[in-house]
């Protein structure tokens, strides 16, 4: 069967993302989440800097806090030491011209003195009751030297973190530096998972003739819980109406999204797009996409349902490329783009136009070259090892006719479509 025999014409991942895009909205409701449960939500609403930050000029090295006045540029100064200003323990009094404090890291700066010269810097009588300065130290001592400003980094007022932001380690950080105690995030998003197939057997018990090992279910579950869902594992449902309608409609009560592989192409035993359409609605089910041309697009009820193929590789670029911006949108996440970098190709590569294509491949350095993207040996959509082996995949445009050694390609990393 040809790209368009049936009419209908294949849809541009563009467009089928687009059009899917309008239909699905951003969950509402809003939770509570505690620093130490908030890693990987998304942040509900902008979040405004209560403090500045830092709260005080303090100081930026283990040194001695003085006036610059004070210091010569042609003879040795000495100062005593009239007290310490220690992190957490700041010196009570001004510092007069001609004295100096010893300081530590993130010490406030007391009143008075304008630079903080590294203890490394100066002679340190034995006793500490002196400190010297030597004028060709002098001489590079500036006024602030060392001196962390109040709200250098974060002004109090200003936008901290904006709503959409899934928080990473150092968002949370920024948060507990400001004394905020818990984020209002939004609720997990609910995605149900399952593969279908009759020739589908879990790992562990020994395969009937004809049978393989099912492995798609490990790709989606841990693709969809990094992304910070709640998943449910469906598990393998036989292709037989019986068990897939009663499984995807129950399915579609609980949660906000069903995904499902295989039995969406066109084969007799391909069961799940029509039971989708008859328990409520099929959008679309092709896309001018390679591999992964069959991705039935369509909702139970409120729920949506992603129909993924069933080859493996076409199982994980149908869900970065097409499922994960769904659900991106749905968990209330700001939309991000796949990171994107223009290499050199270090393959050739003959191919027809008319459908967007990922190879999978890695990234090296050559050092006459700069950067290439190789590819993998086979393009079979079921050679998960191109997967294992990969370390990103190299897309090519639906227009592209090939590619010779030495053409720039776009390359995405793994790790910018949220696979590290
Ligand atoms: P289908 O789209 O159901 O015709 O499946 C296409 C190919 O992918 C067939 O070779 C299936 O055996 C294989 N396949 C489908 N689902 C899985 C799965 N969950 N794990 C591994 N292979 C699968
Ligand atoms: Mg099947």
């Amino acid at each position: 069967m040809s790209d368009c025999d049936s009419g209908d014409r294949l849809l541009t991942l563009g467009e089928a993302l687009a059009v899917a895009l309008k239909t699905v909205s951003p969950l509402r409701e809003i939770e509570t989440a505690s620093l130490a449960a908030a890693d990987g939500r998304v942040l509900a609403a902008d979040l405004m800097a209560r403090l500045d930050s830092p709260l005080h000029d303090n100081s930026a090295m283990d040194g001695f806090a003085l006036h610059l006045a004070d210091v010569s540029l042609s003879q040795p100064v000495r100062l005593p030491v009239i007290g310490q200003a220690l992190a957490g323990h700041p010196y009570p009094h001004p510092v007069p011209h001609g004295a100096t404090v010893r300081i530590t890291t993130g010490g406030w700066t007391p009143v008075g003195p304008d630079a903080v010269i590294m203890q490394e810097q100066c002679r340190i009588a034995p006793d500490e009751r002196w400190i010297e300065v030597a004028p060709n130290v002098a001489t590079k001592l500036k006024s602030g030297e060392n001196i962390r400003r109040r709200g250098e980094d974060v002004h109090a007022g200003t936008v901290l973190l904006r709503g959409g932001l899934r928080l990473r380690p150092q968002d949370i950080a920024l948060v507990a530096g400001q004394g905020i105690a818990a984020l209002p995030v939004i609720r997990r998003l609910r995605v149900a998972v399952a593969s279908t197939g009759d020739e589908l057997c879990e790992p562990g018990v020994d395969l009937a003739s004809g049978a393989i090992y099912e492995s798609n279910r490990q790709i989606l579950l841990g693709l969809v819980q990094r992304l910070g869902c709640v998943v449910t594992d469906l598990g393998i449902l036989r292709d037989e109406r019986a068990i897939l309608l009663p499984a995807l409609r129950e399915a579609a009560t609980s949660h906000e999204v069903l995904l499902t592989s295989g039995g969406v192409s066109v084969g007799t035993a391909d069961l799940v797009k029509d039971i989708i359409a008859e328990l409520g609605a099929i959008d679309f089910w092709r896309l001018a996409i390679k591999p992964g041309k069959p991705v039935a697009f369509g909702r139970i009820e409120n729920c949506l349902t992603i129909g993924l193929p069933g080859n493996p590789v076409s199982v994980m670029v149908t869900f970065l490329m097409f499922a994960r911006p769904l659900l991106l949108k749905m968990m209330g996440a700001a939309p991000v783009e796949p990171t994107r970098w223009r290499v050199g190709a270090d393959f050739a590569f003959r191919r027809k136009p008319g459908r967007r294509e990922w190879l999978r491949a890695r990234l090296r350095f050559d050092p006459d070259r700069g950067p290439l993207a190789e590819v993998y040996r086979t393009h079979s959509s079921g050679a998960l090892s191109s997967l294992v082996w990969a370390d990103g995949l190299v897309e090519l445009p639906e227009d592209c006719v090939g590619i010779a050694p030495g053409n720039p390609v776009d390359y995405l990393p793994f790790s910018g479509l949220g696979v590290a």
